[in-house]
């Protein structure tokens, strides 16, 4: 199917992806849109025009909301049923007069947080990120610690800083180590991004009730990148033992779309490989991994391209193990795959890890000596994957701009 939307069939935005996301446009409020080529469709007011095959006018409140929350809770029936509703109304071409009208171009919209985000949790997914950082951090010790390979290591972060891309940034505060022992306080001397992948959680389940492997796609309606702002001084100095705290909690920032699951069948792949296997909680039968590349873009200038297939633990193995002690889920949660880096230099998600803890500064196409973030700096976070149609489809980007820190409280 070609689609009949102007510029979209061949596009990154093309009927084989359709991202849903929060829209408005001036003087209205926000409701759910979904994206296809260089266009917004008001989903909501498609949905009740009625007459359509499928069930995709039932949803025409759902979608009038101002968040996709009541449409992830109703679960993936519902999701599926959607989506081919999606693909019917925007492809087949007996649906153009009608829905064209309510096709928004994208820049006239101004998008906002998709989902109200309910509990956060950020895990450390990737071995080559967890090798590397053990190795700055830790110099004297294994880079590993001995549980890596048993568990997908984890933290419950902070939810009501999760922001919406293009939301600024400011510098955070707080202690800093110092070489006398005794620490700081100013503004983070070390700023940094982690590029991440979020996996965006829909039907809830009970307290007390695990969430196995197989179950996955119940329950994770799609993925969102992420920018895991850090401030690594801050970081260093509190972490042990509890773990992150406030070098990471002041800001998150998610791209305003979400693709769906079910636009990454294609871009599945098997894992890179698991030895020790994994306790039996943690086995996964298919391909359990995604190949999604991701481009780090400092001020206009691609600086790594962090490979998602070289992650080694999968989403449904995160899922089952922050539910395996009868954690449960609520519509809205948000995991994150931790920082995402390959094998090779520049494949690396962090500036911790491309400027070497800020021993070895690297340089862009245009600039040199960069470690950390200076204030002004803007960081975008681009994925592409592979389409069930041939090409690649794009997921939504991920911006933001660091402002200088706060003068409150000095
Ligand atoms: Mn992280």
């Amino acid at each position: 199917m070609r689609g009949w939307v102007t510029g979209a069939a061949g596009s990154a935005y093309d009927l084989d992806n359709l991202p849903y996301g929060v829209f408005s446009t001036p003087g209205t409020d926000p409701r759910v849109g979904v994206r296809i080529g260089d266009f917004v469709m008001e989903a909501s007011a498609v949905a009740a025009l009625g007459g359509d095959a499928g069930e995709g006018p039932h949803l025409a409140p759902v979608w009038a909301q101002a968040g996709l929350d009541e449409f992830l809770a109703m679960g993936r029936t519902v999701w599926d049923i959607a989506r081919e509703w999606l693909v019917e109304v925007l492809g087949n071409d007996v649906h153009q007069p009608r829905v064209e009208p309510l096709l928004v171009p994208i820049d006239e919209v101004t998008m906002h947080r998709p989902f109200e985000v309910a509990d956060y949790v950020d895990f450390y997914c990737s071995e080559q990120h967890a090798t590397n950082v053990g190795r700055i951090f830790r110099p004297d010790g294994e880079a590993l610690t001995p549980n890596w390979k048993h568990l997908p290591i984890g933290y419950h972060g902070r939810a009501g800083t999760v922001v919406v891309s293009g939301t600024d940034v400011r510098r955070p505060s707080g202690q800093r180590p110092e070489s006398g022992g005794v620490p700081s306080y100013g503004p983070s001397r070390r700023l940094d991004i982690e590029a991440e992948l979020g996996f965006v959680v829909g039907g809830a389940t009970q307290l007390g009730e695990p969430v196995p492997t197989s179950a996955f796609t119940d329950h994770v309606f799609g993925v969102t990148p992420l920018n895991d702002w850090s401030a690594r001084d801050i970081q260093a100095w509190e972490y042990v033992p509890l773990g992150p705290f406030l070098g990471k909690s002041f800001a998150t920032s998610i791209s305003p779309w979400v693709t769906p699951l079910a636009a990454l069948t294609a871009a599945r792949v098997e894992l890179p490989g698991q030895d020790p296997e994994p306790l039996e909680y943690l086995r996964v039968q298919e391909p359990a991994g995604y190949d999604i590349d991701f481009e780090v873009v400092l001020n206009g200038e691609v600086v790594s391209r962090p490979p998602y297939a070289a992650m080694y633990w999968s989403p449904a193995q995160m899922l089952a193990h922050m539910t395996v002690n009868g954690a449960s889920l609520r519509v809205g949660d948000l995991f994150a795959s931790g920082t995402i880096s390959g094998d090779e230099r520049d494949q690396r998600g962090s500036l911790l890890e491309l400027s070497w803890g800020g021993k070895e500064p690297f340089a862009t196409p245009t600039t040199s000596g960069r470690t950390f973030l200076e204030d002004g700096d803007t960081v975008t976070l681009r994925a592409t994957a592979p389409g069930a149609l041939g090409g690649r489809i794009a997921l939504g980007e991920v911006t933001g701009t660091v402002l200088p820190a706060s003068q409150a409280g000095r």
